[in-house]
């Protein structure tokens, strides 16, 4: 079998995607390989690919057990031998599955790290021949990662203990330098070749708002989207039993998802979603690692999360088959404090000695002000995400919320000069919105109290709506001409470069929305036609059908981009079949009939179409 050959039978691709031929034939020559690719692009078929075509089993170390069922699944149905060892198993199945391993019944096995130190797991993938280790989410491995696990400082240890040294393939979706400096030495990989693909995902809409009523914007935002599938993500569990609560309430079809739910709880969550019984997963971040549900098709943040790279892995989810998804963050001030309080109180991993962990402590502050730029921007959302991954972009995209709203650049040198001899005047002691109060002359209790009605500063915005008051303020935080103190109640405070301003030595501008005119909605859903859809709807039916019957999610048995490429090229015998992305060999075996029946059975009913 060639690797064009595994695929087409097996995964049923046509072509590779940019980047992936490049891997699989520098592993399959034998080498090393760092993949740096955005979740989405497809890294799986980098390493499955070479893994049917080497001798020996292929180990993939993967950080979480509860996602390793799904993948081994999606393999079993593509008629490949997988399988998976973790804490999930019963002695008695793990000991099966060992034995597996052993005679070489498998040509995959994805694992949890912590297997790797065990003697039985290295006995029976020493008997079983080790080709290949491959290790996803690779930046776990690195103190400077977002999601640093001390257990990935293992696998060197279990790839030196084999007999011969496997090749070594480490995939992940973050990007940064020290991150992988850092794969590139604990891993201990040898001259490998580095790749990253491209990080835009064009087909993903990206949008930022801050409503003063979350609630009702999220509602408001769903109503748009009935009937398509997506995941909430909230920042705490609280906030997820809420939300979750209300869009029940609300006539939803939601379940949600976090770690103070009974295993069991979360299990029938997932697979509920999954099977497309729930529409809408309400969760934490401990949702969707590894989540391959390919018509995800919006990712709501109703709370800003704590670093763009985490924004951008969980946006990632949506629309993965490469239709037309949204990505919304629903922005807060207050997101930002909650933020700096887990910070604060988070625990460093008992690894670090107290220097390490200030030093990663400080870089999470630094990131998190990266998503605040984020957040609080006004220029285009995607030129933000690409250069911040270290990629150029080619002008703004036209496929944002910034990009929709418009801008219009006015000055407002005098309005941040009246702010920052506000600030000093008030002592730099004290937050904005009483800054924003004493500037607009409120006769709140807090302000005269304080006597900040004598000030000279006092009332003297009086005139001007409190966003447009914000807004100039918000200009002059991202700008780094004043700044809020890392206390624990954080203060306005004025900077170095504050004095440059008041002199009226620099001007300063702010972008402000252009009046809104919204550009008539092009977003559509895919390009099939009307008829189309129709066959599209008996397709997802047959599937639901076949998914219920063989136990598994319905994006195992055909994904949507699969069924809407069927319901568009409508093959009428196993050759055409054949030319459907996403169907490969066993597919058409297991599937090919009863799919063919579907559509013939259409046209018979739809002479028109
Ligand atoms: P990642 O692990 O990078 O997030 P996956 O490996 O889960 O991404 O792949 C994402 C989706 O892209 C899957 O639905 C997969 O079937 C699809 N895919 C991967 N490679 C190809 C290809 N060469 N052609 C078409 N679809 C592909
Ligand atoms: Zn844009």
């Amino acid at each position: 079998m060639t690797k064009l050959e595994a695929l087409k039978h097996v995964f049923g691709h046509s072509a590779f995607r940019p980047g992936q031929e490049q891997i699989v034939d520098h592993l399959l020559a034998g080498g090393d390989a760092l993949c740096v690719m955005p979740t989405g692009a497809g890294k799986s078929v980098c390493y499955q690919v070479p893994a049917l075509l080497m001798p020996g089993v292929t180990v993939v170390v993967s950080p979480l057990i509860s996602l390793m069922k799904d993948q081994v699944g999606a393999l079993t149905q593509a008629g490949v031998a997988a399988a998976f060892i973790n804490s999930s198993l019963t002695p008695a199945q793990c000991a099966k599955a060992l034995d597996g391993v052993a005679a070489g019944k498998y040509r995959i096995v994805y694992a949890a790290p912590e297997r790797l130190e065990t003697q039985s797991f290295l006995d029976a993938a020493v008997r079983a021949g080790v080709s290949m280790v491959a290790v996803n989410e690779a930046h776990c491995v690195s103190q400077w990662g977002q999601d640093f696990r001390p257990s990935y400082l293992k696998i060197r240890g279990f790839i030196a203990a084999l007999p011969q040294r496997p090749v070594v393939a480490a995939f992940t979706a973050t990007a940064t330098r020290e991150v992988r400096e850092d794969i590139l030495h604990s891993l201990g990989l040898c001259d490998p070749l580095e790749i990253t693909t491209g990080f835009d995902r064009p087909n993903l809409w990206f949008g930022v708002c801050a409503p003063r009523d979350k609630k009702a914007e999220l509602l408001r935002r769903l109503d748009g989207w009935r009937g398509r599938s997506g995941i909430v993500y909230c920042a705490t569990r609280k906030t997820v039993d809420e939300v979750c609560a209300l869009l029940c309430e609300r006539g939803y079809a939601a379940a949600r998802y976090h770690a103070g739910l009974t295993d069991e709880e979360r299990r029938r969550s997932q697979d509920d979603f999954l099977c497309d019984r729930v529409t809408v997963m309400v969760a934490t971040n401990a949702f969707g690692m590894g989540i391959d549900k390919s018509n995800v098709s919006f990712v709501v943040h109703y709370n800003m999360p704590k670093d763009v790279e985490s924004y951008y892995q969980e946006a990632g989810r949506a629309g993965r088959d490469g239709s037309p998804a949204e990505c919304l963050l629903l922005y807060a001030p207050q997101d930002v404090h909650t933020n700096r309080f887990l910070i604060e109180h988070g625990e460093a991993p008992a690894e670090l000695d107290e220097a390490q962990s200030a030093a990663l402590r400080e870089r999470e502050y630094e990131r998190l002000r990266q998503m605040t730029f984020y957040a609080t921007t006004t220029e285009c959302l995607r030129v933000f995400l690409l250069r911040y991954f270290g990629e150029r972009a080619h002008g703004a995209c036209g496929n944002c919320s910034n990009c929709e709203q418009g801008f219009e650049e006015r000055d407002a040198t005098r309005e941040a000069q009246m702010i920052l001899s506000c600030i000093a005047r008030m002592g730099q002691r004290y937050g904005a919105k009483l800054v924003v109060d004493v500037l607009r002359g409120s006769r709140a209790e807090r302000v005269t109290s304080l006597g900040f009605d004598r000030l000279s500063t006092y009332g003297l915005l009086k005139d001007e709506p409190e966003a447009e008051v914000r807004r100039v303020l918000d200009a002059l935080l991202a700008s780094g001409d004043a700044k809020l103190t890392d206390s624990e109640y954080p203060v306005l405070a004025l900077t170095p470069s504050s004095g440059e301003v008041l002199r009226g030595e620099r001007a300063v501008t702010v972008r402000v929305p252009l009046a809104k005119s919204r550009a008539a909605k092009k977003r559509g859903k895919g390009s099939a036609s009307p008829a189309d859809e129709g066959l599209f709807g008996a397709l997802r039916a047959l599937r639901a059908q076949c998914a219920a019957a063989a136990h598994v999610p319905a994006y195992v048995v055909f994904t949507d981009a699969a069924l809407r490429d069927m319901a568009a090229k409508k093959p009428r015998n196993e050759d055409e079949f054949l030319e459907v992305s996403g169907v490969g060999d066993a597919k058409l075996r297991r599937y090919g009939r009863k799919f063919l029946d579907c559509i013939a059975q259409y046209e018979r009913e739809h002479p028109e179409s």
